[in-house]
């Protein structure tokens, strides 16, 4: 059986983990969550990267600093994980859906800002697969109502928009190190913050609402409570893990490209005879293998063909039932605009199996059975 997805491992990870036990440094904001932070700053070229439990918290985090009130609306694609919608729900805001780009599957930058109201504080794009949204007119939009932008970038890790980090233009980025993504530490995520006024509160509400950062720094002598917080902080064992897969990211980034690249090129006939629709990538964008999708005519025949390759022991997944038709997100939001795509799209979309170790035979395999399926 080919499975959708094997966690990433590079054989590194129990040494690191163990050298955590060894030193007894397990908590939160040990060497080994130093290292990664300093990895992801410089990789991304970010003023500032803190380590998080999640990615979800991650984006709560983001949503503490960006201040939303009850009654205040974030802008953002009904077509994405629950996630991006709950970090402001929670907050007691409301979820403005906009229809994605059926290109790209992402939030379709030209009709946010028919959805600005005077509540709106936050726009929340998602850079689906990896692939980046259009920065320049989200930020130029945001720039022009004062609004704040916070990026999922999930899946966005080693992937750019015109030479930039995805994550990186926002006033706060989001990545997941969730076992999905390509590189985990099992739960994990980290937040990405642009400008350096938001470090030191950024700091704080991530460890309870205390200066505790300053004080393991030395900079003040005890720490007090400051502020309101939570506990978003991993333990040290999970950024062990991660930092193993991020010594090898280049690698991992690349092994995901050339099977993505394979993949899209033995499908192409296909494409060529309008049986299915392969993923757009803009010359500007330059992603990181995170997923390959191929879209079917219609819901019933990617049902059809998850039971073919099933029999052919290959596992192929879809997802994100729009959010804007879930019971929450009829509670707690609203779709603006017309559900041109949305709906439609997210119900052709079929994910074919992409991991670290995946090789270029079942690769191969694969594609010939989707062949298959439509001859
Ligand atoms: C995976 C994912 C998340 C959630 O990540 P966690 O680390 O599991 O919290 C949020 N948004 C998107 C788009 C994702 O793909």
């Amino acid at each position: 059986m080919i499975n959708f997805n094997v966690p990433p491992f590079t054989g590194k990870e129990m040494d690191y983990m163990k050298e955590t036990i060894e030193n007894q440094k397990i908590c939160g904001d040990g060497p080994f969550t130093k290292k990664c932070s300093e990895w992801i700053e410089q990789q991304t070229k970010t003023a500032k990267c803190l380590l998080t439990t999640s990615c979800t918290h991650a984006t709560e985090l983001a949503a503490l600093l960006t201040d939303i009130k009850e009654g205040d609306e974030v802008i953002l694609p009904s077509y994405t994980f629950v996630s991006t919608a709950d970090a402001f729900v929670l907050r007691g805001a409301r979820a403005v859906f906009v229809d994605i780009r059926p290109d790209t599957m992402n939030i379709d930058e030209t009709l946010i800002e028919d959805a600005i109201t005077e509540r709106t504080k936050v726009i929340a794009p998602v850079h689906y697969a990896g692939v980046g949204c259009e920065m320049d007119v989200i930020m130029e939009i945001a720039d022009r109502h004062h609004l704040m932008v916070v990026e999922d970038a999930a899946q966005g890790i080693m992937a750019s928009y015109k030479g930039k980090a995805l994550g990186t233009f926002g006033d706060f980025g989001c990545f997941s190190f969730h076992e999905t993504k390509n590189f985990s530490m099992g739960e994990g995520g980290a937040l990405l913050i642009r400008d350096e006024k938001y470090i030191e509160e950024a700091e704080i509400i991530r460890e309870k609402g205390t200066d505790r950062s300053k004080y393991y720094r030395g900079q003040v002598d005890k720490y007090r409570w400051q502020n309101y917080g939570s506990s978003y902080l991993p333990s040290d064992m999970n950024a062990a893990y991660l930092y193993a897969q991020l010594e090898l990211a280049e690698e991992i980034t690349q092994a995901r490209i050339d099977r993505w690249n394979q993949y899209r090129e033995l499908l192409a006939p296909l494409e060529k005879e309008g049986k299915i629709e392969l993923p757009y990538i803009p010359d500007y964008c330059s992603h990181n293998g995170h997923m390959f999708y191929i879209k079917t005519k219609d819901m019933e025949e990617r049902s059809r063909l998850i039971e073919y390759l099933k029999k052919k022991e290959i596992l192929s997944v879809f997802h994100y039932v729009p959010l804007h038709s879930a019971p929450a997100g009829l509670k707690f939001g609203r779709f603006h605009g017309e559900d041109k795509y949305t709906t439609k799209e997210s119900e052709r979309i079929l994910r074919l199996p992409l991991f670290y170790k995946l090789t270029a035979d079942q690769v191969e395999y694969i594609a010939n059975q989707v062949r298959a399926f439509y001859q």
